[in-house]
Protein backbone atom coordinates (compact mmCIF):
# COMPACT_ATOMS: atom_id res chain seq x y z
CA UNK A 1 0.00 0.00 0.00
CA UNK A 2 1.34 3.85 -1.05
CA UNK A 3 1.99 4.89 2.13
CA UNK A 4 2.58 8.93 2.74
CA UNK A 5 4.41 10.98 4.99
CA UNK A 6 2.13 14.09 5.45
CA UNK A 7 4.33 17.10 7.40
CA UNK A 8 1.97 19.23 10.11
CA UNK A 9 -0.79 17.87 11.90
CA UNK A 10 -2.98 21.42 11.92
CA UNK A 11 -6.30 21.59 10.07
CA UNK A 12 -5.06 20.49 6.97
CA UNK A 13 -2.53 18.04 7.64
CA UNK A 14 -5.41 16.05 9.66
CA UNK A 15 -7.84 16.12 6.88
CA UNK A 16 -5.49 15.12 4.12
CA UNK A 17 -4.45 11.82 6.22
CA UNK A 18 -8.51 11.16 6.93
CA UNK A 19 -8.65 11.14 3.15
CA UNK A 20 -5.73 9.87 1.59
CA UNK A 21 -7.16 6.90 4.09
CA UNK A 22 -10.63 6.84 2.53
CA UNK A 23 -8.71 6.91 -1.24
CA UNK A 24 -6.79 3.50 0.03
CA UNK A 25 -3.58 5.78 1.13
CA UNK A 26 -1.84 4.93 4.31
CA UNK A 27 -0.14 7.80 6.00
CA UNK A 28 1.45 9.09 9.68
CA UNK A 29 1.47 12.69 10.14
CA UNK A 30 4.69 14.03 11.54
CA UNK A 31 3.70 17.17 13.94
CA UNK A 32 6.13 19.73 15.50
CA UNK A 33 4.14 21.03 18.43
CA UNK A 34 3.60 18.50 21.58
CA UNK A 35 -0.23 19.34 20.94
CA UNK A 36 -0.56 21.22 17.78
CA UNK A 37 0.38 24.91 16.49
CA UNK A 38 1.19 26.99 18.22
CA UNK A 39 -1.51 30.26 17.78
CA UNK A 40 -3.90 27.91 19.62
CA UNK A 41 -5.58 30.52 21.55
CA UNK A 42 -7.46 32.09 18.84
CA UNK A 43 -10.79 31.11 17.56
CA UNK A 44 -11.55 30.80 13.47
CA UNK A 45 -15.13 30.19 11.29
CA UNK A 46 -15.78 27.08 9.03
CA UNK A 47 -17.29 28.30 6.23
CA UNK A 48 -20.20 26.06 4.58
CA UNK A 49 -17.49 25.04 1.67
CA UNK A 50 -14.83 23.53 4.63
CA UNK A 51 -17.82 21.53 6.04
CA UNK A 52 -18.91 20.49 2.50
CA UNK A 53 -15.11 19.14 1.93
CA UNK A 54 -15.45 17.57 5.96
CA UNK A 55 -18.83 16.02 4.71
CA UNK A 56 -16.92 14.23 1.82
CA UNK A 57 -15.14 12.46 4.21
CA UNK A 58 -17.74 11.90 7.25
CA UNK A 59 -15.67 14.11 9.59
CA UNK A 60 -18.08 16.61 9.82
CA UNK A 61 -20.19 15.22 12.51
CA UNK A 62 -17.23 16.19 15.55
CA UNK A 63 -16.61 19.53 14.25
CA UNK A 64 -20.48 20.68 14.28
CA UNK A 65 -20.62 19.10 17.79
CA UNK A 66 -17.51 21.37 18.93
CA UNK A 67 -18.76 24.15 17.15
CA UNK A 68 -21.64 26.64 17.43
CA UNK A 69 -23.56 28.69 14.23
CA UNK A 70 -22.13 31.74 12.34
CA UNK A 71 -25.28 32.32 10.34
CA UNK A 72 -25.09 35.96 9.81
CA UNK A 73 -22.85 39.27 9.74
CA UNK A 74 -24.48 42.67 11.28
CA UNK A 75 -22.15 46.07 10.03
CA UNK A 76 -22.03 48.84 12.26
CA UNK A 77 -19.86 52.09 12.01
CA UNK A 78 -17.72 53.43 14.64
CA UNK A 79 -20.30 56.20 15.20
CA UNK A 80 -22.32 53.25 16.47
CA UNK A 81 -24.58 53.75 13.37
CA UNK A 82 -26.30 50.74 12.43
CA UNK A 83 -24.91 49.92 8.55
CA UNK A 84 -26.72 46.36 7.67
CA UNK A 85 -26.73 42.55 7.90
CA UNK A 86 -26.04 40.46 4.92
CA UNK A 87 -26.63 36.28 6.12
CA UNK A 88 -23.06 34.14 5.13
CA UNK A 89 -24.81 30.62 4.38
CA UNK A 90 -27.65 28.61 5.49
CA UNK A 91 -28.49 27.39 1.83
CA UNK A 92 -31.09 24.56 2.01
CA UNK A 93 -29.64 21.45 2.08
CA UNK A 94 -26.07 23.16 2.83
CA UNK A 95 -24.68 22.81 6.50
CA UNK A 96 -23.63 26.67 7.49
CA UNK A 97 -20.83 28.17 8.83
CA UNK A 98 -19.47 27.23 12.39
CA UNK A 99 -17.14 29.09 15.02
CA UNK A 100 -14.87 27.26 17.14
CA UNK A 101 -11.51 27.44 19.11
CA UNK A 102 -8.96 26.71 16.85
CA UNK A 103 -7.36 24.53 19.53
CA UNK A 104 -11.00 22.71 19.33
CA UNK A 105 -10.78 22.28 16.02
CA UNK A 106 -7.19 20.16 16.31
CA UNK A 107 -8.02 18.62 18.99
CA UNK A 108 -11.86 17.02 17.38
CA UNK A 109 -9.46 17.07 14.01
CA UNK A 110 -6.77 14.77 16.10
CA UNK A 111 -9.24 12.85 17.94
CA UNK A 112 -10.85 11.66 14.39
CA UNK A 113 -7.79 11.17 12.88
CA UNK A 114 -6.68 8.46 16.09
CA UNK A 115 -10.13 6.89 16.10
CA UNK A 116 -9.31 5.94 11.62
CA UNK A 117 -6.17 4.13 13.14
CA UNK A 118 -4.22 6.96 11.79
CA UNK A 119 -0.48 7.82 13.50
CA UNK A 120 -0.30 11.07 14.51
CA UNK A 121 3.99 11.40 15.56
CA UNK A 122 4.21 14.58 17.61
CA UNK A 123 7.45 16.75 18.64
CA UNK A 124 8.66 15.73 15.02
CA UNK A 125 9.75 18.82 13.47
CA UNK A 126 10.55 18.32 9.92
CA UNK A 127 13.91 19.81 8.33
CA UNK A 128 14.51 18.38 5.08
CA UNK A 129 13.94 15.18 2.85
CA UNK A 130 15.30 13.42 -0.06
CA UNK A 131 13.87 11.30 -2.51
CA UNK A 132 15.75 8.15 -2.93
CA UNK A 133 16.95 6.29 -6.37
CA UNK A 134 13.84 4.04 -5.75
CA UNK A 135 11.71 7.11 -6.09
CA UNK A 136 10.73 6.96 -2.28
CA UNK A 137 11.20 9.66 -0.01
CA UNK A 138 12.99 10.05 2.90
CA UNK A 139 11.72 13.27 5.51
CA UNK A 140 14.69 14.14 8.47
CA UNK A 141 13.30 15.71 11.42
CA UNK A 142 15.30 18.37 14.35
CA UNK A 143 15.52 14.90 16.97
CA UNK A 144 17.90 12.96 14.18
CA UNK A 145 15.15 10.89 13.36
CA UNK A 146 14.04 10.02 9.93
CA UNK A 147 11.18 8.91 8.46
CA UNK A 148 10.74 6.85 4.67
CA UNK A 149 7.68 6.71 2.28
CA UNK A 150 6.33 7.07 -1.61
CA UNK A 151 5.00 10.45 -1.12
CA UNK A 152 4.94 13.64 1.18
CA UNK A 153 2.89 16.23 1.74
CA UNK A 154 3.92 19.40 3.06
CA UNK A 155 0.66 20.80 5.45
CA UNK A 156 3.05 23.04 7.73
CA UNK A 157 1.29 26.23 7.86
CA UNK A 158 2.30 29.78 6.52
CA UNK A 159 6.20 29.40 7.68
CA UNK A 160 6.47 25.85 5.50
CA UNK A 161 10.19 24.25 5.69
CA UNK A 162 8.25 21.86 2.56
CA UNK A 163 8.21 24.74 0.44
CA UNK A 164 11.84 25.63 0.38
CA UNK A 165 12.45 22.32 0.37
CA UNK A 166 10.29 21.80 -2.52
CA UNK A 167 11.97 24.93 -4.21
CA UNK A 168 14.78 27.22 -2.56
CA UNK A 169 13.53 30.23 -3.74
CA UNK A 170 10.29 29.58 -2.80
CA UNK A 171 8.31 32.82 -1.37
CA UNK A 172 8.19 33.65 1.85
CA UNK A 173 5.25 35.43 3.44
CA UNK A 174 4.26 38.69 2.91
CA UNK A 175 3.43 40.87 5.81
CA UNK A 176 -0.40 42.80 5.36
CA UNK A 177 0.47 45.61 8.53
CA UNK A 178 -1.96 44.06 10.38
CA UNK A 179 -1.93 42.46 13.83
CA UNK A 180 -5.30 40.51 15.00
CA UNK A 181 -5.87 39.95 18.23
CA UNK A 182 -8.44 37.97 19.85
CA UNK A 183 -10.08 36.94 23.36
CA UNK A 184 -13.24 35.47 24.90
CA UNK A 185 -15.52 37.74 27.36
CA UNK A 186 -17.00 35.88 30.17
CA UNK A 187 -18.99 38.87 31.36
CA UNK A 188 -19.91 41.09 28.23
CA UNK A 189 -21.74 44.20 28.54
CA UNK A 190 -22.52 43.72 24.91
CA UNK A 191 -23.46 40.38 22.81
CA UNK A 192 -25.66 38.97 20.23
CA UNK A 193 -28.47 37.03 19.49
CA UNK A 194 -27.39 33.38 18.12
CA UNK A 195 -25.54 32.96 14.96
CA UNK A 196 -25.14 36.30 14.72
CA UNK A 197 -21.29 38.05 14.07
CA UNK A 198 -21.14 41.67 14.64
CA UNK A 199 -18.66 43.95 12.98
CA UNK A 200 -17.38 47.08 13.80
CA UNK A 201 -15.78 49.55 11.65
CA UNK A 202 -13.76 51.54 14.33
CA UNK A 203 -11.95 54.85 13.59
CA UNK A 204 -8.54 53.15 14.59
CA UNK A 205 -9.39 49.37 14.39
CA UNK A 206 -12.00 47.05 12.75
CA UNK A 207 -13.72 44.63 15.32
CA UNK A 208 -15.58 41.49 15.46
CA UNK A 209 -17.55 39.64 18.15
CA UNK A 210 -19.94 37.01 18.41
CA UNK A 211 -21.45 35.52 21.59
CA UNK A 212 -21.41 31.57 22.37
CA UNK A 213 -23.93 29.30 23.71
CA UNK A 214 -22.83 29.29 27.03
CA UNK A 215 -23.22 33.38 27.10
CA UNK A 216 -19.16 34.06 26.73
CA UNK A 217 -18.26 37.15 23.94
CA UNK A 218 -15.98 35.85 21.60
CA UNK A 219 -14.23 39.30 19.66
CA UNK A 220 -11.33 40.00 17.59
CA UNK A 221 -9.93 43.11 16.63
CA UNK A 222 -7.43 43.86 13.36
CA UNK A 223 -5.35 46.64 14.54
CA UNK A 224 -2.43 48.37 12.33
CA UNK A 225 0.98 47.47 13.63
CA UNK A 226 4.33 47.28 13.07
CA UNK A 227 5.32 43.65 11.79
CA UNK A 228 6.84 41.68 14.92
CA UNK A 229 8.27 38.76 15.52
CA UNK A 230 7.06 35.81 16.35
CA UNK A 231 8.94 35.77 19.66
CA UNK A 232 7.70 39.28 20.16
CA UNK A 233 4.36 37.98 19.47
CA UNK A 234 4.22 35.32 22.03
CA UNK A 235 6.54 37.72 24.67
CA UNK A 236 3.35 40.22 24.17
CA UNK A 237 0.91 39.86 27.83
CA UNK A 238 -2.61 39.93 27.65
CA UNK A 239 -2.74 42.94 29.73
CA UNK A 240 -0.80 44.46 26.90
CA UNK A 241 -2.53 43.28 23.92
CA UNK A 242 -5.57 44.51 26.04
CA UNK A 243 -3.96 48.17 26.63
CA UNK A 244 -2.89 48.48 23.02
CA UNK A 245 -6.32 47.14 21.70
CA UNK A 246 -8.15 50.02 24.25
CA UNK A 247 -6.08 52.52 23.17
CA UNK A 248 -7.40 52.28 19.40
CA UNK A 249 -10.88 51.46 20.15
CA UNK A 250 -11.05 54.42 22.36
CA UNK A 251 -13.58 57.40 21.02
CA UNK A 252 -15.90 54.67 19.30
CA UNK A 253 -19.16 54.44 20.12
CA UNK A 254 -20.34 50.83 19.52
CA UNK A 255 -19.10 49.14 22.80
CA UNK A 256 -16.31 47.21 21.69
CA UNK A 257 -13.73 48.87 24.47
CA UNK A 258 -16.59 47.17 27.05
CA UNK A 259 -16.04 44.23 25.53
CA UNK A 260 -11.97 44.49 25.74
CA UNK A 261 -12.34 45.57 29.45
CA UNK A 262 -14.43 42.55 30.65
CA UNK A 263 -11.96 40.35 29.03
CA UNK A 264 -10.37 39.31 31.94
CA UNK A 265 -6.96 37.25 30.91
CA UNK A 266 -5.77 35.24 27.61
CA UNK A 267 -5.98 37.78 24.74
CA UNK A 268 -3.66 37.20 22.52
CA UNK A 269 -2.37 38.41 18.83
CA UNK A 270 -0.97 37.33 15.39
CA UNK A 271 0.21 39.27 12.68
CA UNK A 272 -1.62 39.06 9.39
CA UNK A 273 0.46 37.62 6.51
CA UNK A 274 -0.06 36.35 3.20
CA UNK A 275 1.38 34.65 0.03
CA UNK A 276 0.58 36.22 -2.98
CA UNK A 277 1.62 33.27 -4.94
CA UNK A 278 4.42 29.82 -4.68
CA UNK A 279 5.13 29.20 -8.30
CA UNK A 280 6.29 25.86 -7.50
CA UNK A 281 3.72 23.47 -5.54
CA UNK A 282 5.45 20.17 -6.16
CA UNK A 283 8.19 18.44 -7.17
CA UNK A 284 8.95 14.75 -7.89
CA UNK A 285 7.44 13.36 -4.83
CA UNK A 286 6.82 16.16 -3.10
CA UNK A 287 3.67 18.10 -2.58
CA UNK A 288 2.17 21.52 -0.88
CA UNK A 289 -1.07 21.95 0.25
CA UNK A 290 -2.90 24.53 2.42
CA UNK A 291 -0.91 27.86 3.91
CA UNK A 292 1.89 25.72 3.17
CA UNK A 293 1.15 26.34 -0.84
CA UNK A 294 -1.10 29.78 -0.61
CA UNK A 295 -1.76 31.24 2.69
CA UNK A 296 -4.56 34.26 2.52
CA UNK A 297 -4.67 36.45 5.48
CA UNK A 298 -7.55 36.25 8.00
CA UNK A 299 -10.21 38.64 6.60
CA UNK A 300 -12.11 36.54 4.55
CA UNK A 301 -12.11 33.69 7.22
CA UNK A 302 -11.94 30.74 4.45
CA UNK A 303 -7.71 29.53 4.74
CA UNK A 304 -9.03 26.66 7.06
CA UNK A 305 -11.67 25.86 4.84
CA UNK A 306 -9.36 26.06 1.53
CA UNK A 307 -6.99 23.46 3.80
CA UNK A 308 -9.78 21.52 4.22
CA UNK A 309 -10.77 21.23 0.85
CA UNK A 310 -7.09 20.50 -0.31
CA UNK A 311 -6.63 17.59 2.01
CA UNK A 312 -10.16 16.34 0.31
CA UNK A 313 -9.29 16.58 -3.73
CA UNK A 314 -5.50 15.67 -3.59
CA UNK A 315 -6.60 12.86 -2.20
CA UNK A 316 -9.04 12.28 -4.84
CA UNK A 317 -6.39 12.91 -7.33
CA UNK A 318 -3.95 10.19 -5.68
CA UNK A 319 -7.03 7.63 -5.86
CA UNK A 320 -8.00 8.69 -9.70
CA UNK A 321 -4.81 9.10 -11.27
CA UNK A 322 -2.19 6.04 -12.39
CA UNK A 323 1.26 8.12 -10.76
CA UNK A 324 1.71 10.68 -8.00
CA UNK A 325 3.25 12.90 -10.76
CA UNK A 326 -0.07 13.26 -12.71
CA UNK A 327 -2.20 13.28 -8.94
CA UNK A 328 0.08 16.43 -8.17
CA UNK A 329 0.14 18.13 -11.46
CA UNK A 330 -3.91 17.35 -11.46
CA UNK A 331 -4.19 18.50 -7.96
CA UNK A 332 -2.74 22.17 -8.56
CA UNK A 333 -4.96 22.53 -11.53
CA UNK A 334 -8.00 22.30 -9.80
CA UNK A 335 -6.60 24.18 -6.86
CA UNK A 336 -4.55 26.63 -7.90
CA UNK A 337 -6.90 29.58 -9.35
CA UNK A 338 -9.26 29.36 -7.11
CA UNK A 339 -7.02 29.44 -3.81
CA UNK A 340 -5.20 32.24 -5.23
CA UNK A 341 -8.26 34.29 -6.13
CA UNK A 342 -9.24 34.39 -2.30
CA UNK A 343 -5.39 35.36 -1.83
CA UNK A 344 -6.47 38.77 -3.37
CA UNK A 345 -10.03 39.12 -2.13
CA UNK A 346 -8.96 38.62 1.45
CA UNK A 347 -5.84 40.65 1.19
CA UNK A 348 -8.57 43.44 -0.40
CA UNK A 349 -10.57 43.09 2.77
CA UNK A 350 -7.49 43.64 5.24
CA UNK A 351 -6.53 46.77 2.91
CA UNK A 352 -10.02 48.31 3.32
CA UNK A 353 -11.12 47.20 6.76
CA UNK A 354 -9.60 50.51 8.63
CA UNK A 355 -10.55 53.38 5.23
CA UNK A 356 -9.46 57.56 6.15
CA UNK A 357 -12.08 59.84 6.91
CA UNK A 358 -13.38 60.26 3.71
CA UNK A 359 -13.53 56.46 3.14
CA UNK A 360 -15.44 56.14 6.19
CA UNK A 361 -18.08 58.62 4.89
CA UNK A 362 -18.37 57.19 1.70
CA UNK A 363 -18.62 53.52 3.21
CA UNK A 364 -21.35 54.79 5.80
CA UNK A 365 -23.25 56.28 2.92
CA UNK A 366 -23.20 53.56 0.73
CA UNK A 367 -22.82 50.19 2.89
CA UNK A 368 -26.70 50.46 4.23
CA UNK A 369 -28.18 51.51 0.33
CA UNK A 370 -26.41 48.21 -0.59
CA UNK A 371 -27.45 45.96 1.54
CA UNK A 372 -31.19 47.18 1.44
CA UNK A 373 -31.29 46.12 -2.01
CA UNK A 374 -31.16 43.00 -1.08
CA UNK A 375 -27.36 41.62 -0.76
CA UNK A 376 -25.21 40.27 -3.74
CA UNK A 377 -24.04 36.87 -3.14
CA UNK A 378 -20.39 37.87 -3.78
CA UNK A 379 -18.55 35.06 -2.29
CA UNK A 380 -20.96 32.07 -3.61
CA UNK A 381 -17.85 31.26 -5.45
CA UNK A 382 -16.65 30.59 -2.47
CA UNK A 383 -18.81 29.04 -0.36
CA UNK A 384 -20.87 26.92 -2.95
CA UNK A 385 -18.14 24.39 -3.50
CA UNK A 386 -18.90 20.87 -3.30
CA UNK A 387 -17.04 18.10 -3.30
CA UNK A 388 -18.38 14.88 -4.79
CA UNK A 389 -16.48 12.00 -3.31
CA UNK A 390 -17.21 9.81 -5.56
CA UNK A 391 -16.80 11.46 -8.68
CA UNK A 392 -13.92 10.39 -10.15
CA UNK A 393 -11.14 13.43 -10.78
CA UNK A 394 -9.64 12.57 -13.89
CA UNK A 395 -13.17 13.14 -15.69
CA UNK A 396 -13.22 16.80 -14.26
CA UNK A 397 -11.84 20.18 -16.25
CA UNK A 398 -10.48 22.85 -14.19
CA UNK A 399 -13.12 24.91 -15.18
CA UNK A 400 -15.68 23.09 -13.77
CA UNK A 401 -14.98 23.59 -10.58
CA UNK A 402 -13.56 27.21 -10.61
C1 LIG B 1 -5.80 35.26 13.57
C2 LIG B 1 -6.23 34.31 12.51
C3 LIG B 1 -7.57 34.09 12.30
C4 LIG B 1 -7.98 33.20 11.31
N1 LIG B 1 -9.31 33.03 11.14
C5 LIG B 1 -9.72 32.16 10.21
C6 LIG B 1 -11.12 31.90 10.05
O1 LIG B 1 -11.97 32.46 10.74
N2 LIG B 1 -11.48 30.98 9.12
C7 LIG B 1 -10.55 30.33 8.36
O2 LIG B 1 -10.95 29.50 7.52
N3 LIG B 1 -9.24 30.55 8.47
C8 LIG B 1 -8.80 31.44 9.38
N4 LIG B 1 -7.48 31.66 9.52
C9 LIG B 1 -6.53 30.96 8.64
C10 LIG B 1 -6.36 29.51 9.04
O3 LIG B 1 -5.98 29.42 10.39
C11 LIG B 1 -5.32 28.83 8.17
O4 LIG B 1 -5.59 29.11 6.83
C12 LIG B 1 -5.34 27.31 8.39
O5 LIG B 1 -4.97 27.03 9.73
C13 LIG B 1 -4.40 26.63 7.42
O6 LIG B 1 -4.33 25.26 7.73
P1 LIG B 1 -2.98 24.47 7.48
O7 LIG B 1 -3.22 23.07 7.88
O8 LIG B 1 -2.48 24.76 6.12
O9 LIG B 1 -1.94 25.15 8.46
P2 LIG B 1 -1.95 25.12 10.05
O10 LIG B 1 -3.31 24.93 10.57
O11 LIG B 1 -1.18 26.34 10.45
O12 LIG B 1 -1.13 23.82 10.41
C14 LIG B 1 0.24 23.71 10.12
C15 LIG B 1 0.81 22.71 11.12
O13 LIG B 1 2.14 22.38 10.74
C16 LIG B 1 2.94 22.34 11.89
N5 LIG B 1 4.33 22.59 11.48
C17 LIG B 1 4.89 23.75 11.07
N6 LIG B 1 6.19 23.57 10.75
C18 LIG B 1 6.44 22.25 10.95
C19 LIG B 1 7.61 21.44 10.79
N7 LIG B 1 8.77 21.95 10.34
N8 LIG B 1 7.54 20.11 11.08
C20 LIG B 1 6.36 19.56 11.52
N9 LIG B 1 5.24 20.29 11.70
C21 LIG B 1 5.28 21.62 11.41
C22 LIG B 1 2.38 23.45 12.77
O14 LIG B 1 2.75 23.28 14.13
C23 LIG B 1 0.88 23.26 12.54
O15 LIG B 1 0.30 22.35 13.44
C24 LIG B 1 -7.04 32.54 10.50
C25 LIG B 1 -5.66 32.74 10.71
C26 LIG B 1 -5.26 33.63 11.69
C27 LIG B 1 -3.78 33.86 11.90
Amino acid sequence: MTHALIIGGGIGGAVTAMALKKAGVASTVYEAYPTGADDVGAFLSIMSNGLDGLRAIDAHQPVLDNSFPANCVEFVAGSGKQLGAVPIGGQAGVLGPRTIKRAALYRVLHDEVARRGIEIEHGKRFTGAVTTSRDRVVAYFSDGSRAEGDLLVGADGIYSTTRRVIAAAAPVPRYLGMTTVCGYAANSPATTPPGIYRMVYGRRAFFGYTTAPDGETWWFASIPSPERSRDELAATTSEQWRQRTVDLLTGDKAGTVDIVHATSQGIVGSSAYDIASTPVWHAGNMVLLGDAAHAASPSAGHGASMAIEDGVVLAQCLRDLPNTEQAFQKFEQLRRERVERLVVTSAKMTGRAIPGPVGRMIRDALLPMMLRKGPRNTSAWLTEYHIEWDTQVGLIGAADVA
